[in-house]
Order: C-alpha cells, then structure tokens, then sequence
C-alpha cells in the first residue's frame, strides 16, 4: 500500500500506517467525543470527555492490531512470509505474501483473528464487569471496547472477501473439494452474491417500495450500498488474483520471452547505439560483446544519461552494465518467480538463459500483456 508511514515493528513485523488511518482515528474519537460521551458523562468536564474519546478510539486501533497480529504471527508460524501490517481508513491488514500450502494452514491463519477479537471482547468484558459495568468514567471505555472487538469479530466472519469469514469459506470449499481454484471460484461467486444482495437492500430500502420492512434512513442505506459494491469487487478481484497467479505459476519465462535481441560491441560509441539500437521505440535494452562473447547489458535510459556532447567519445563498456553483475532468470523459471526476480533487482527486463546460452529477454509488459490477454 502506499502512502504509509512505518512506526515500527512488533515480532519482527513491519508496522505501516496509511494516511487514511488518521481519518478514521478523527472520525472515531468526533463520534464518540460529540454523541456519546456527552449524553452518558454529562458531569464530566469537555477535556475528560475528548481525553476518553481519543483514549478509546486508540485501544480499537490497537485492538484491531492484535487481531492482525495474530493473522501474522501464525501466517509465520506455517512458513508464509509476512511483509507487515497496515492500519489504514477500514481497519487492518496484514500483508500475506502468498498463498497458504494447505486448506488447513489458510483456515487456521485465518480463523485466528476473529478468535482473538472475541477473546479481547471478553477480556474488556472482565474488566468492565470489575470496574462495575456501569456508565461510569471509569468503566464505560471499557464497555465501548468489548463492544467494538465483539463487533470486529463478528463482522469479519462474514463469509465474503475481504473480510475473515471469505477466507475460512474457502479453506472449508478447498478442504471439501480438495482443489484451491474451485474453492476460489465458488467463495467468489458467494462473495458477490452477498455484494449484490446488500445492493438490492440498499435500494430498496431507498426507494420504499410498499411493504419493505426495512427503513434505515438514507445515509446507512447509501452506507449499505457501498459496502455492497465494495465486497461484490473485492470478491472478483480476490477471485481474478487467483486466476492470475495461476496462470504465473503454470506458465515459463520462455513462454513469454522475446527470442529476438540487439547485440552491440563493447567499443562502439553511445552516440552510435542511440542512433542505430535505440531510435525505436521498442528496444529497450541490448546486450553487450566482445569477440561474439556477451560481456554486458546496456539499457536505453543507461545511455540516455549520457549527455549529448559526451556520447561520441563515451563507450558502451564504459556504461553497460558487466556481465557478472547483470541477473538473469531460466527459460523454466516460472513467471512468478521471474516476476519477483524483476521486484527484487528494480528492473523491468531480464535476460532468459536456456541451456547455459543466451535465449531472449523477458520483460514485466510482456507478462502484463500475458496476464491481460493481449498475446
Ligand atoms: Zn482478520
């Protein structure tokens, strides 16, 4: 995600905080500083009232932490890498990096961080009940706490992505069925169908017809329907990412790659190579001999940096990149692979080697064309 501010880590966990998060921090402690607190401590002074509703809004965040915690401590514990967790405008997430081997490693990943709201609801349970469950100053942040986390739990059972209960129906559908697509596939069409259901209550809602039992008032109903539309797309899309890693997975370097190259000597001047291998548009990088031995990789924005006064004295050795330091992937690394290789080294194009020799070159546009059903 971006635009996060990282403030630590926790377990080795990278804490991130998006700049949505301040919003929903503002809009909690507004609501419960201007409409609760007043009615229910109306002896306390302004600063009392604001103080608890900051406090209180922080322990839902810090609640909301844990439960992804616990996603990420576990997800660890089955040797699924974590990159961290980010609270942002909905809530938290962690960022899982892949799939879980195993129906039972996903549910289990899963099922663990609604396990924990509920166990914090009923630890702020015990306390409210011991600070003498009452509407007191010193117990009524406790209620709201045990309120919220039994609500978080709740809420992120319900069975459609992005929430909790959409990953447990489809470890459930995967352990049932034993394949992870068509699990994928009938959670998705369960996701959207939950999507599309809140839309039409919505709706219907709005419009009144006669005899509609539900009467929310326009705003929650306008709230339903776009919470509606929300998980009707985080469905699909939850479902087409499948689909794509899928297709990464199943499909080679040399599936996609370009068998076609530029080779350039090493003493041939940059002016030269702008002139005659990177005046088109298409080529984005060549390779480099010397006595028909690839020595190196030269891209178009290498040469580019050169300035125009200095590129006819300017060699390609000069400003290619050496061989020994160029990373290349293997015609049978599967696209996946070949996708992080690329993440890893910021690069956009990598040379294909097949059988110890030069092969081509694969590049992200042509896995994105791949991936789009361009090719
Ligand atoms: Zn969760």
């Amino acid at each position: 995600m971006r635009n996060n501010l990282t403030v630590g880590s926790i377990f080795g966990v990278p804490i991130g905080i998006n700049y949505s998060w301040f919003l929903t921090l503002g809009l909690i402690t507004l609501f419960l500083g201007l409409q609760i607190f007043p009615l229910m401590l109306p002896n306390e002074a302004p600063a009392v009232q604001w103080g608890l509703s900051l406090a209180t809004a922080f322990a839902f965040f810090a609640s909301v932490l844990v439960h992804e915690m616990a996603h990420a401590l576990v997800a660890r514990a089955f040797k699924v890498p974590v990159s961290g967790i980010t609270l942002f405008v909905l809530g938290g997430v962690a960022q899982i990096e892949r799939e879980a081997r195993s129906a039972a490693a996903e549910f289990t990943i899963t099922v663990v961080g609604p396990l924990m709201s509920f166990l914090l609801a009923a630890l702020f349970f015990v306390i409210w009940v011991a600070t003498g469950s009452s509407d007191s100053t010193g117990s009524i942040v406790w209620e709201w706490l045990w309120l919220i986390n039994l609500a978080v739990g709740v809420i992120n059972l319900a069975p459609a992505s992005p929430f909790d209960g959409g990953r447990l129906l489809r470890s459930a559908l995967w352990g049932l069925t034993g394949n992870f697509q068509t699990a994928s596939r009938i959670a998705g069409w369960f996701g959207q169908g939950l999507g599309y259901a809140l839309v039409i209550i919505g709706l219907a809602s709005l419009a009144q017809f006669p005899g509609w039992p539900i009467d929310a008032g326009p705003l929650l109903e306008l709230w339903l329907i776009l919470i509606g539309l929300f998980i009707e797309n985080s469905a699909r899309n939850s479902y087409q990412q499948v689909m794509i890693n899928d297709l990464l997975a199943s499909r080679t370097a040399a599936d996609v790659m370009a068998r076609e190259y530029e080779l350039i000597e090493s003493d041939v001047s940059v002016e030269q190579v702008m002139e005659q291998v990177f005046a088109e548009d298409a080529q984005s990088f060549a390779f480099v001999t010397e006595n028909s031995h690839v020595v190196g990789l030269l891209s178009r924005a290498a040469a580019r940096a050169v300035a125009d006064d200095e590129r006819p004295q300017t060699t390609v050795e000069s400003i290619m990149t050496p061989a020994r330091d160029v990373r290349v992937v293997n015609s049978d690394d599967h696209l996946y692979d070949v996708l992080v290789s690329m993440d890893e080294a910021t690069v956009s194009a990598m040379p294909v080697i097949e059988g110890g020799k030069l092969a081509g070159v694969v590049s992200s546009d042509q896995i994105d064309r791949l991936v789009n059903g361009r090719s």
